[in-house]
C-alpha cells in the first residue's frame, strides 16, 4: 500500500479501480497556405462550431452550479477576443499559416503570457485558453474527443489537471472522484467537484500518473490521500468509514431545511454565499436561509464590457426572488486584488491587495458605482435585499458609500421608479484598521459581515493566492480570532448583528468557536450548509463558550485546531 499525500478539495471518500486520463495529443504540422482568406473562413466555421459546443455544454451543466457555468460561458466569450483573432489572422494573412500552426502558436503565446501573470485569477485562465485552443484544433482536425469514451466502469480519475471541457465529456455516473497532479483548492476540477458533491484530492504531485489503470484505490477527499492497492484491513476501514458519511450526509441533507438551534436553544442563521441565480436556487435546496453575500463581480468576470444598469436589475431581482421574504446581501462590486476587469484598463498596480480594490475603487470611479447601487435598490423592492460595502477601511469610507446611495435613490424617487422607504446597510469587515474601530463603524451600519478570507491575509501579512504562505494565513490564527470576537462585542454593544462570510463559517472545526463568540449569521458555500447546521444542532452555547474562550488563549492556528478536535472529536470527521 502507499499513501499519496496531496490537498483536500472536496470531502468525501471514493474507492474503486483508477482511471488515468489523459488527452491524446494533437499533432499540429505548420503548411503554407496559398489562400489566407479561404483558410480565414475555415477557422471562423470551426470557431462557430466550437462555440455552439460551449453553450450546449452551458446548458447542459446549468443545474450543477454558478462557477460551473460561468467557466464555459468564459470560455465561450475567448473565442470572440479581438486581441487573440487579430493575431491568429495576422498569422495566417501574413505569414501565410495554416489554421492549426496559426492558432496553435498564437494562443500558447497568449496562454504562456497569461501563466506568468502574478494575478492568480489570470493565471488560472491560461489552462482555459488551452482548453478553448485545443477545442477548435479538434474541430479542425476532426479529431473525437476520445479519452472520455474509455470510462466504462466507475472509477477515480486521475489526470495532471482536469479542464473543464474534459470534466464535462466525462460520464458523471461513472466517477467517483478526482485526483490530479496539479491545482490548488480554487482550481477548476476543485470548482466542480465541489459542485458535483465528488471527493477531490488535488496538487498531489506527478506520482499519481504512475499508479497503473484499474489499480484499486481510495480517495480521501477529506484528509487529501490517495491510498493504492490498499490492504484488507484499510479497505474495509474505509468502506465503513465510507458508508458511516454517505449515512450521516443523508440525514444531514434530510435536516437542511429546518432552523439551526444548539441544543440549549440558541438560534443562529445558515445562510449562502452565491454569485448568480442558478447558485440562489441550488442554495436554497441545500437549505440556505437567505443569502449572506451575493458577489456580484460573476456578473462583471464572465464578459467583456460592463453590465448595465439594467442587465444588473434583472440579475439582482432575479437572486432576490428566488428568496421571497429571506435575506439577500449584496455585495457591491469587489474588483482588484486577485480579481481584475480588463476591459476598464486600469492601471497596474505593485501591490494590488493593497491597491484600489472593491469600494475604494468604487468610491473613485463613482460611474462604476452608481449604476449598480442603483440597479439594487430597485431590486430591493422585489424582496428582502441588504446592501454591503467591501474593503472598508475607515469610517469616511462608509460615510461617502451611504451618501452616494442616498443620492442614487433620491435619483430614482425623482425619476417615479419604486424603491424601498428603507434598505438596510452593513460593510465586511476584512481589513484589520476596520475590526479594530468596529465600535465607530459599528454606529454607522445595521450590520457587519466579517470576510476572514482577507482579514487573515491583512492580519498575517501572507497574500491569500500564494501557496507556500499558506501555511500563516490561516484563519484560525488566534490573531485573527481575536479580531472575530473583538468584532461581535463592539457590534452587539450597539445592538447591531454580526454575520461571517469567510470561507471560515463553513469549517466544521471553527463553527463551535464561532457559535461561542456569539456570531449570529453563517454564511458559507451551499454544499457546506447540511453539515454546518447538524454540528450546530449537536452543541450546546454554553459548551462552545468555553471552547472559544480557551482557543483565543491559544497560541497558533494549529493549536487552535488540535483543541476543538479533542473538546469535539466528531466534528473532525466531517
Ligand atoms: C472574504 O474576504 O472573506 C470574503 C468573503 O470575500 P472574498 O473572498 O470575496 O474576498
Ligand atoms: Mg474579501
Amino acid at each position: 500500500m502507499r499513501t499519496i499525500c496531496g490537498i483536500p478539495a472536496s470531502p468525501g471518500i471514493a474507492i474503486g479501480p483508477v482511471f488515468q486520463y489523459q488527452r491524446s495529443q494533437l499533432s499540429i504540422e505548420p503548411r503554407r497556405v496559398e489562400d489566407p482568406d479561404a483558410e480565414w473562413h475555415r477557422l471562423q466555421v470551426a470557431i462557430e462550431k466550437a462555440r455552439e459546443q460551449l453553450l450546449a455544454i452551458c446548458a447542459s451543466v446549468k443545474e450543477s452550479g454558478q462557477e460551473y457555468t460561468a467557466i464555459f460561458q468564459a470560455q465561450a466569450l475567448m473565442l470572440e477576443d479581438p486581441e487573440l483573432l487579430t493575431a491568429v489572422r495576422m498569422a495566417i494573412g501574413e505569414q501565410r499559416l495554416n489554421a492549426e500552426a496559426a492558432l496553435a502558436k498564437v494562443a500558447e503565446q497568449y496562454a504562456e503570457m497569461l501563466a506568468t501573470l502574478e494575478d492568480e485569477y489570470l493565471r488560472a485562465r491560461a489552462a482555459d485558453v488551452r482548453d478553448v485552443k485545443d477545442r477548435v484544433l479538434r474541430i479542425l482536425l476532426g479529431v473525437e474527443d476520445a479519452p472520455a469514451r474509455a470510462l466504462h466502469i466507475p472509477s477515480v480519475i486521475v489526470a495532471r489537471d482536469l479542464t473543464p471541457s474534459d470534466t464535462a465529456l466525462l460520464d458523471k455516473s461513472l466517477v467517483l472522484g478526482f485526483c490530479t497532479v496539479e491545482g490548488g483548492p480554487t482550481s477548476h476540477t476543485a470548482i466542480l467537484a465541489r459542485g458535483l458533491g465528488l471527493p477531490a484530492v488535488v496538487g498531489a504531485g506527478p506520482q499519481v500518473l504512475d499508479v497503473p489503470n484499474g489499480t484499486t484505490v481510495i480517495l480521501d477527499g477529506t484528509q487529501g490521500m490517495l491510498l493504492t492497492e490498499p490492504d484488507r484491513e484499510t479497505l474495509e476501514a474505509y468502506r465503513s468509514r465510507q458508508s458511516a458519511y454517505a449515512a450521516f450526509l443523508c440525514t444531514a441533507k434530510e435536516a437542511a431545511h429546518l432552523p439551526a438551534i444548539t441544543r440549549d436553544g440558541h438560534r443562529v442563521e445558515v445562510v449562502a454565499n452565491i454569485g448568480n441565480v442558478e447558485g440562489a436556487r441550488t442554495a436554497l435546496e441545500a437549505g440556505a436561509e437567505g443569502v449572506g453575500l451575493l458577489r456580484t463581480e460573476f456578473l462583471y468576470l464572465e464578459r467583456d464590457h460592463l453590465p448595465d444598469e439594467e442587465e444588473q436589475y434583472q440579475a439582482y431581482r432575479a437572486i432576490v426572488e428566488v428568496f421571497g421574504d429571506r435575506p439577500v446581501i449584496l455585495r457591491t462590486l469587489d474588483i482588484g486584488g486577485d480579481k481584475d476587469l480588463p476591459y476598464l484598463s486600469l492601471p497596474r498596480e505593485l501591490n494590488p491587495f493593497l491597491g484600489l480594490r472593491a469600494v475604494r475603487l468604487c468610491l473613485a470611479y463613482p460611474d462604476l458605482f452608481r449604476p449598480q447601487l442603483r440597479a439594487a435598490l430597485r431590486a430591493a423592492v422585489a424582496g428582502n435585499l441588504k446592501i454591503m460595502f467591501p474593503m472598508i477601511a475607515t469610517v469616511g469610507e462608509v460615510r461617502l458609500a451611504k451618501a452616494i446611495l442616498e443620492e442614487c435613490r433620491a435619483e430614482l424617487q425623482a425619476e417615479g421608479k419604486p424603491v424601498p422607504d428603507r434598505v438596510d446597510v452593513g460593510i465586511m469587515v476584512e481589513i484589520p484598521a476596520a475590526a479594530v474601530m468596529a465600535d465607530h463603524l459599528a454606529a454607522e451600519v445595521d450590520f457587519f459581515s466579517i470576510g476572514t478570507n482577507d482579514l487573515s491575509q491583512y492580519t498575517m501579512a501572507a497574500d491569500r493566492t500564494n501557496a507556500s504562505v499558506a501555511h500563516l494565513a490561516s484563519a484560525f490564527h488566534p490573531a485573527v480570532l481575536r479580531l472575530v470576537r473583538d468584532v461581535i462585542y463592539a457590534a452587539h454593544a450597539q445592538g447591531k448583528w454580526v454575520g461571517l462570510c469567510g470561507e471560515l463559517a463553513g469549517e466544521p472545526l471553527a463553527i463551535p468557536i464561532l457559535l461561542g463568540l456569539g456570531l449570529d449569521e453563517f454564511s458559507m458555500n451551499p454544499s457546506a450548509i447540511p453539515v454546518a447546521k447538524h454540528i450546530i444542532r449537536s452543541l450546546t452555547w454554553e459548551e462552545t463558550r468555553e471552547i472559544a474562550r480557551v482557543a483565543l488563549e491559544l497560541e497558533s492556528a494549529d493549536a487552535v485546531q488540535e483543541w476543538v478536535r479533542t473538546q469535539i472529536p466528531e466534528v473532525a470527521k466531517f
